[in-house]
């Protein structure tokens, strides 16, 4: 049994000893001490379904025993920089996350987090190309340093950081863009900011395949072939960012990019790839890689052995529990059911009256990458931001917990460890569709 502080105790030396910018789910914040696969476990031992996990990075499963055992085994072996000399935790695992990319992918540089490897992905751009302006999208997530958070662009997660060389095109939102799901519509936003924004060449262009942290906005088919193509025509490098859509989890491809049919030169990951371990990469062609020969280049614990020991791990577990295969089977099943709750009752929301029934705006995502748009008024789209916090306590109560995000922070994302089940998904729809329907 636990028998650490107590929720209120914690809370209160957070609050006195932590940053205050620092947030917590809930009402009542959770203390979650222990985690097994799609589980967590609070200070009282209650079980909770963990169907946000994902996106803190756990995709085999919380406290996966071969996951750990190789963390423990490295651990008592060695840990060490990544720099001075040689060890073979880390070439094999570059070997291997190698062989998962396409085409000439297969140069690694690792890093401890997602920020690093996008700041690391568009300085590469920037010295082969031998300029300066990268585009990414509007609604976009990137990371936290000054020139991630400058290619982020939502005011909610910027600073007053010096923007310069970023241009933030047009989203490609089925949803709410004004071009539908036509994606070659908005690409065209991008060769109108190369013509009328740069010099006519740029050093690249870099977008998540599905956003995240944007509320799991899958961008409009044929979007990404022809950004990728005005891109390259102004000279630029495009950049997929791989840190949430990545390793499987859209079930339909190991990459999210490749469900677009693209192929970047450079792809940047973190989180999934180490299953809660800090680590982070950026994979691209030898070509590319040689800039940074022009200077030292180094990162202290980037690709430490026991990082990279949990990451040879994680992708061996992917391949064995076949975890992929389950984001897809599970994750279509999931949101076929997460639709039949957004259809329930349709006639009534002709009457655009407030209900349960013009609750659910919209469902999206692919394989165990799922959204759920909360609306007021489905005509309008009003975001519903208090209602889902709702919601959320209430399902967090009733044993299920989700995450929530997009610019109004009311979009459910839905992101378990990869081995959710059937029955984990049948038990989350439930518990929604009762929460809503109590509204
Ligand atoms: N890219 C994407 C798509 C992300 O979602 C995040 C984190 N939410 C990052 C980059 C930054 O990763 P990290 O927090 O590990 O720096």
């Amino acid at each position: 049994a636990y028998k650490g502080p107590t929720s209120e105790e914690i809370l209160r030396k957070r609050k006195e000893f932590l940053s205050p910018s620092m947030f917590t789910f809930y009402k009542k914040p959770l203390n979650v001490v222990h985690g097994k696969m799609q589980y967590l476990f609070d200070e009282n031992g209650r079980r909770y379904l963990d169907a946000f996990g994902g996106i803190a990075t756990v995709c085999c499963g919380h406290c996966h025993p071969d996951v750990v055992k190789a963390i423990v085994d490295q651990t008592n072996q060695l840990q060490h920089s990544t720099i001075l000399y040689l060890n073979h935790a880390i070439t094999d695992f570059a070997d291997a996350l190698a062989s998962k990319l396409p085409g000439d992918l297969k140069v690694v540089f690792f890093t401890n987090s997602g920020t690093e490897a996008n700041e690391l992905a568009m300085m590469m751009a920037r010295l082969y190309t031998g300029c300066h302006d990268i585009i990414s999208l509007r609604n976009a997530y990137h990371g936290n340093a000054a020139g991630t958070m400058g290619a982020t662009a939502q005011s909610n997660w910027k600073f007053n950081v010096v923007q310069i060389g970023v241009h933030h095109a047009m989203n490609p939102d089925p949803y709410r863009g004004i071009f539908g799901s036509d994606g070659e519509k908005y690409a065209k936003d991008i060769e109108d900011l190369i013509q009328f924004g740069t010099s006519g060449h740029v050093a690249g262009f870099i977008s998540e395949a599905i956003q995240g942290v944007g509320g799991i906005v899958e961008l409009a088919a044929g979007y990404l072939p022809a950004a990728y193509s005005s891109v390259k025509k102004a000279g630029g490098l495009c950049i997929s960012d791989e840190v949430q859509a990545g390793f499987g989890r859209t079930g339909s491809h190991f990459w999210g990019f490749e469900s677009h049919g693209v192929v970047p030169d450079i792809v940047t990951m973190a989180k999934g790839i180490g299953n809660g371990i800090p680590l982070g990469a950026v994979v691209t062609t030898p070509k590319i890689a040689e800039v940074l020969t022009r200077r030292s280049y180094f990162n202290t614990f980037g690709g430490n052995p026991v990082c990279t020991a949990a990451g040879l791990a994680v992708l061996k577990v992917i391949e064995r529990e076949k975890l992929q295969e389950n984001a897809h089977v599970v994750g279509s099943y999931l949101k076929d059911r997460l639709c039949a709750l957004k259809d329930k009752h349709e006639s009534i929301v002709i009457n655009f009256t407030f209900s349960y029934d013009s609750f659910i705006g919209d469902v999206r995502g692919r394989g165990m990458m799922l959204g759920v748009e909360l609306v007021t008024d489905r005509h309008l789209k009003t975001p519903a931001k208090t209602e889902i916090l709702h919601v959320m306590d209430q399902m967090k109560d009733m044993g299920v917990l989700i995450g929530k995000g997009g610019f109004f922070g009311n979009v459910f994302r839905i992101t378990p460890p990869l081995c959710f089940t059937k029955d984990d998904a049948d038990f989350l729809v439930d518990v929604m569709d009762y929460t809503m329907s109590k509204m």
